[in-house]
This record gives C-alpha cells, structure tokens and sequence, in this order.
C-alpha cells in the first residue's frame, strides 16, 4: 500500500536513459531506423508516442505502405525496396497475406522487440531538446502519461522520424512548410496555390462490416448534413463505390488550407464530420441497399498525415531530379511513387481528389538530403527530408520514407565507430562506406555499383551445378485474347534471338510485333521501337518466326511487343523465371495509369506509355521459344552489386531439371569464415501493400524455401527449411576454417527457375 502526505506539488517519476543513436517517431521510418542501428550494434532509443508502431501504416491508421512499386501501376520493374523495409513486407505477406491491420502491427512489434539493441518506449512524446552547444543536441525529453513517468534521454546521434519534424524543430534547425512557387526551384508543376493551397490535406478512413442482418444507423448530431451537395465526388462512380467499404476513400481530405501540425485538432473535426455524414449518406439516404446489413466497424481516431515540415538538407530534391532521374555521387535510396499533389479542397473540391505524374523510372535519393547542415548530430528521415513541396509529392510514401530510416540508421553507427559527423559523410571518398553497408544489406541504391570490401566471394573461383539455358517458356494451355498489348520482357546483350510461338486468330488477320527498348538502358519504359516485324495469320494456329536482325551493343532488357488486336490469341506459360516478366499496355486508375500518360503543356513531365505486369497468379510469362537460348544467368552473376534484376537479371539461375542445384565457391587458401549472407529473389517486382489488400501467395515462388551449407570436409554449417526471406544472414557459432563453401538448394516448386542474385562471405 503506498500512502503519501500532503505536499506543496509533485513531478513525475524520472527515468534517465543513455544510447548512441535516439529515434524520435516510430512510424516505418524510425522503426527501420532504429533496427539499421541496433543491428549495427548501436544502443539505439525508440520514442513513439502512439500506443502501436507503424505510424500512418499502423492500424489506428491504415495506409497501405508503398513505394516505387505503385501498387504496379508504372514503369518500375523490380523496384520494390530493398534492406529492412524489404523484410518487414516480406514477413508481412508471410503471415499476414489478407492485410489485416492489426497483423501487421505485431509484424512490426515483433520486428522491434527482437533487437536487444532497442529500447522502445511506446505511448510516449518527445516535448523538449536540450543543447550542448548550438550545434549538438544532448538530450530528449519525453513523457508517458501510461506510466507516469519522464525520461531523459541522452544520446550521440539524433534521428528525426516524427513525420512533423518536432525534434528538429525543436532543436532549432530550419526547414519550410508549404509549396514554392516556379521561380524558387524552377519546377514547372510547382502549383498554382488558388487551386492546390500550400499543402496536402489529412484523411481519416474508416472500415465498415456486413453483419448479416439489417442495422440501423442513427448519425451523431455534428455529422455533416447535405453530403450529397457538398462533396461532387460522391456522384463519381471512380471514386465511390460503396461496395469498397472505407478503407479506399483516401480523398476524404481536409486541411489543405490550414497549418497540418498547428490545426490538426480542427481537421480531425471537420473530417470526423465528414466521415460520420457520409456514412449517414450510405446508410439513410435510401440510395443504397446493399448497405443495409452494413454497420461502421472502426473510424480513424487521428487523422493520417501527408505533409508537414521539410527541413532544409544539403541537397533540396526537386521536380527536375523525379523526371530526369539525376545522378547524384551520394545516392543512397531511390524513390518511384508518382508527383502526387492534391487540391487544397480536398474532399470538396470539384474534379480529381489528386494529380499524378510520374517519371520514365525509378530517381535517386543523395544522401545530402537527410543531413541539416544546422545541427552536427541530428538526421532527418521520413516525409520531412529536404525535398520540395513538388518533390515531397513523390518522397512522401511510406516505403521510400523506411528507406531513408535504414539510411540514417546505418550512417549514424558508421559516423560513430569513425568519430564523424553526419555532414562528413558527405565527402566523396566517404560516401562508399555507407553506400557498400547498405548494398551489404539487401538493399538497392540504382546507378550506384560497389563492391563490398571484405566479400571473399570476389576472390573465390565458383563453380555450380548447372546454368539454365533458356531456349523455351512452354505453353500451359491457358491464352490471352490480346484485346490490349503485351511485351515479354527479356534480358539481351548482342543479337536478339529469334522467336517462335503458336498465335491463335479467330479470322484471317495481321498481327504486328514490335521489339522495343528504354531510351535509358536502367529503365523500362519502352519508349524506343528498334524494329517491327507484321505477320498475316490465317484463322486458327498459326506458328510464327519473328527475326528482328537487331542487336544490342550493351546488356539491357527488350520488349517483345505484340500488339493490340482482338481477333489474336497468344499462349502463356506458367514457368517462372527470375529476371524475366510479362508486361501489359494496360491501365491502373488507381494511381493515375490511363495507358498512357499524356500531361498538359509547361508543366514538366514527358508523355509515355505504361506497360506494367499483372499480379500473381495472373503473371504469366509468354509462351515461346528462343533461337539461340537466352543465358544470362551464369554464376558471375553472383559477383554483382545489384542483387536484383536491373540492366540484366542479376541472377545465377540452376538448369530447370537441376534437381539440387549447387553453388561452391573455392579458395587457393584456407580462409576464416565467421558470415555468410545469401540474397534469394522475392520477386521485387512484386509490390507488397502491406493492409487492406490481399496476396495471392505467402511465399514468393522464385524464392528457394530450403538450402544446407558445408564446408570444404563436408561439415553442415546450417540446413535451413523454411526460407521465406530475402536476405538470410547466417552467423556461424564459431568461425570455420575452410578453402571451400558448398550451398545445395532444394527446387521449391515445379515449373519454377529461381535465382540466387548474391552471395557474401567473410
Ligand atoms: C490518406 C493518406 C494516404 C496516403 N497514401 C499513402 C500510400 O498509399 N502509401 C504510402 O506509402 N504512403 C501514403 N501516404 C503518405 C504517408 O503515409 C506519409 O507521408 C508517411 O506517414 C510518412 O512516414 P513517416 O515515417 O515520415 O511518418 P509517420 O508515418 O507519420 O510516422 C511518424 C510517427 O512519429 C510519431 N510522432 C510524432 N511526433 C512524435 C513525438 N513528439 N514523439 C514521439 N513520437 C512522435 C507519430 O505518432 C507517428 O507514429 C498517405 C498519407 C495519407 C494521409
């Protein structure tokens, strides 16, 4: 029993802390942050205020996180990203294939609580910032009105995840909030402000649920009345649809016009209003009886925000450096989501709720933008990195802002086991440090190639059990009538091959074939026909043989084009290849892909097409065969820097009747070996939305499930049976010496050809 005197006032029980790396915001941004830390060894310090990870991924929010993959709606191929994030999506599918919020609140919970490295403190706000000195933060501190308690926390390196930017903002360092005009960037789709205001809006979403039985719904009184009246988008069948129960109304935004930190109180208000009415719409205007045994099952109870504070970095990403894809010597993330800006209006604006433009592919990220040159120990990550307004349109999404988590993370411990600065990192001859750590860990950084330093495989002579010659993709019986185009895409270097396929024609009819390519070899917009070839069918079968007499003078990916034509069938074959997909010239309006984008004039942005894959299981290759086979999957592939396809597959790939495929690396010497990394394909073309949208498979086909590593006697050093991951990381319980490392594979599914895109070794 605890009993206590009077007394003249009281404070809160104080905690001190003390870590080498403090993270402030625990959305995916600072989680990814804080785990790049801890596994670098880092005493890393996790605040968040909510009682959940994931920020606006989380379930008191319920954004689906994406990135360059945009729902597979663009040009992006293979640009899921990589590294940590890449893990967290993976494992989410893994268990959590139906999307269900709350599952992936625990994927992330787990994520975290496995780190000793973490201390998390959840439901608790970080209030004030204590100095050293003008240029270094020496302390944070929060409180947890769960607990009752403060604490101080003292740190070396500072990460800003928050979203809003309060730690910076309260250390003192400078940033902008709003749009700037043309003259500022010269960004041509830098908005007119009558139109879009200074910033985009909050949403809140809501789910709803069918109970089986009529419901009544009796609206609360501040439910906005006259809906219909108030919000035009309500008679517009692309954005409403009641049958989509909640979740994908993101365009019940408000806020544009107000200060997004200041007023958030005031946009939870009006948006509660909105949600509350619109729901009152459903389910009393008569309009709709299949809402009848619908009831509201969750209302956001805090608005998901999109833009607040952008600090001012070393480098200011803009409009230019999305569209262009700029090369920057320090490029260390990528991004791929569209220019995406919203009226200022937002839920009662007339006409679309947003305008997209995206690039011809993906864009790096310098790491100059997550560094302030205000502060010597403070990182800036998430939506508030130094972007433009315009820029920030695309940087915002979730996964390319856990990207730059991992980034910080990771060049906060290099910084510390140096004795830099986050600005020094910035120096050319420095930057590779961070650029081969994070390639180390799975992750992608395009147009950056390094070599890991101390990656024995670099000095091994490999040696495998066989390498797929790919002369054919078999048929499977299953056909697509060509009501719109589709391209295979195949890796090629030198002469195209011939191909020969089996085209069914319900008339006599022409069918047109192109072979095109990306005027950039690294992207897969196929805005360069090289050669067309025209073949007359007759109706029924018809075999055809299609030499382009091209040749390609470096390694790249073509397009094997067939075009749009109703009376034609093609055959489709459900072997899957790593590094090699099918592409359609289709469209996805959900994020903006009619086909073809076609911008108005002056603002910045180039007219292409999109041809994007569909999902599995829909994501056939097309059935054909080649003359001679492709090949480009030998084992120097896995010497690459990229452990993906990119320019070309990347990938060793075993002989499809290799029934264990086997990789062994050999040295002239006995070496010490403590690590082994193997980097498998999960399919990064495959986008991983991580709530509300469902997967087809837990486990990506091409991804090899089981695999056992030996040493030069013979000796298993790890049999491993169960593989869903990317990355598999394996730390021998103790060093072994040994001249060779032996890994046999299991094939883990018929009608599969997977790729092993890396291996390292120290
Ligand atoms: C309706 C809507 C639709 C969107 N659509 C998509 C989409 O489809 N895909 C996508 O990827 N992105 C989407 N976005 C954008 C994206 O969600 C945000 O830009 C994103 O949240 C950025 O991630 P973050 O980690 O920087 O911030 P957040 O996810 O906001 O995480 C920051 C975390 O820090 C916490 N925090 C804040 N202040 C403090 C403090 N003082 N102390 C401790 N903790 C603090 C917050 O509670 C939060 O949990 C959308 C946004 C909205 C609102």
């Amino acid at each position: 029993m605890i009993t206590k005197n009077i007394e003249k006032n009281r404070a809160f029980t104080k905690v001190v802390l003390n870590a080498d790396y403090v993270v402030a915001g625990g959305g995916l941004t600072g989680v990814c942050s804080a785990i790049a830390a801890a596994r670098e060894g880092l005493r890393a310090v996790l605040i968040q205020d909510r009682p959940v990870l994931g920020g606006n991924a989380s379930s008191e929010v319920r954004l689906w996180a994406l990135g360059a993959t945009s729902h597979m709606g663009n040009n992006n191929r293979w640009s899921r990203e990589g590294g940590i994030i890449d893990e967290i999506l993976v494992e989410n599918v893994y268990r959590n294939k139906e999307g269900n919020p709350v599952l992936f609140d625990m994927v992330l919970m787990d994520k975290v609580l496995a780190e000793k490295n973490i201390t998390l403190l959840l439901n608790t706000t970080l209030y004030k910032v204590d100095k050293g000195n003008d240029r270094n933060i020496s302390s944070v501190t929060a409180i947890n009105s769960q607990n009752g308690t403060e604490y101080s926390i003292s740190g070396q390196m500072f990460a800003d995840c928050t979203g809003d930017g309060t730690l910076g903002y309260l250390a003192g360092a400078s940033f902008r909030m709003g749009a700037e005009g043309r003259a500022v960037y010269g960004e041509e789709f830098a908005p007119d402000k009558q139109e879009y205001g200074e910033l985009l809006g909050h949403s809140i979403l809501f789910y709803t649920k069918d109970i089986g039985k009529p419901v009544e719904y009796i609206a609360p009184n501040f439910a906005l009345k006259n809906v219909e009246t108030l919000i035009p988008k309500l008679q517009n069948p692309n954005y409403f649809n009641v049958n989509q129960l909640g979740c994908k109304y993101w365009w019940l935004e408000y806020g544009g016009r107000l200060n997004t930190i200041l007023d958030t109180e005031e946009i939870k208000y009006e948006l509660w209003k909105v949600v509350y009415g619109v729901w009152d719409y459903i389910k009393n205007s008569g309009k709709f009886p299949q809402a009848k045994t619908l009831t509201l099952e969750w209302v956001g109870l805090f608005p998901g925000k999109r833009e607040s504070r952008r600090f001012n970095g070393l480098y200011t990403l803009t409009q230019q450096d999305v569209i262009n894809q700029s090369t920057h010597y320090d490029a260390v993330a990528y991004g791929g989501w569209a220019i995406d800006l919203h009226p200022a209006d937002g839920v009662y604006a007339e006409g679309n709720g947003c305008h997209q433009w995206h690039s011809k592919g993906v864009y790096q990220i310098p790491y100059r933008c997550y560094v302030t040159p205000d502060l010597d120990n403070l990182f800036v990550g998430g939506r508030i990195i130094s972007s433009s307004h315009v820029a920030n349109g695309t940087t915002r999404v979730m996964c390319t802002a856990a990207l730059g988590g991992e980034v910080i993370g990771r060049a906060a411990s290099i910084c510390l086991s140096k004795g830099y600065k986050p600005i020094d990192l910035v120096d050319k001859d420095k930057i590779g440090l961070l650029q081969s750590l994070l390639v180390k860990n799975g992750n992608f950084i395009p147009g950056i190639a390094v070599a890991i330093e101390d990656n024995l495989v670099y000095s091994a002579e490999i040696s495998v059990s066989s390498v797929l010659e790919l002369d054919d993709l078999p048929a499977d019986g299953t056909w697509f009538g060509l009501d719109y185009p589709v391209a295979q895409l195949i890796p090629v270097n030198g002469k195209v091959p011939v191909i020969r396929m089996n085209i069914k024609a319900n008339n006599a009819t022409r069918l047109v074939m192109e072979l095109r390519s990306s005027s950039k070899s690294e992207n897969y917009t196929p805005d360069t026909v090289d050669a067309v070839i025209e073949f007359d069918l007759k109706k029924g079968e018809n075999e055809i043989i299609a030499d382009f007499s091209y040749s390609y003078t470096a390694p790249r990916y073509a397009f094997i084009c067939l075009m749009k034509n109703s009376e034609i069938s093609v055959p489709m074959s459900g072997r899957l290849v790593t590094g090699l997909t099918t592409v359609y010239n289709y469209i996805n309006p959900a994020v903006s892909n009619f086909g073809k984008q076609i911008p108005p004039e002056g603002i910045g942005v180039e007219e292409f097409e999109f041809w994007c894959p569909k999902r599995r299981p829909e994501n056939k290759n097309i059935a054909m065969s080649f003359v001679p086979a492709l090949t480009p999957f030998g084992s120097k592939n896995l010497r690459s820097s990229y452990y993906r396809p990119y320019i070309g597959t990347n990938a060793w790939v075993a002989a499809f009747d290799d029934a264990r495929p086997e990789v062994c690396l050999k040295w002239n010497e006995r070496k010490q070996i403590k690590s082994i990394i193997l980097y498998f394909d999960t399919d990064t073309d495959q986008a991983m939305e991580t709530v509300q949208m469902g997967h087809f498979d837990a486990c990506v086909p091409t991804c090899y499930r089981e695999y056992i590593v030996r040493d030069s006697e013979g000796k298993e050093l790890c049999h491993i049976t169960d593989n869903h991951q990317t990355v598999n990381v394996l730390e021998l319980d103790k060093p072994v010496m040994t001249d060779t490392i032996y890994v046999n594979f299991a094939r883990p599914y018929d009608n599969v050809c997977p790729g092993l895109m890396g291996i390292y070794v120290c």
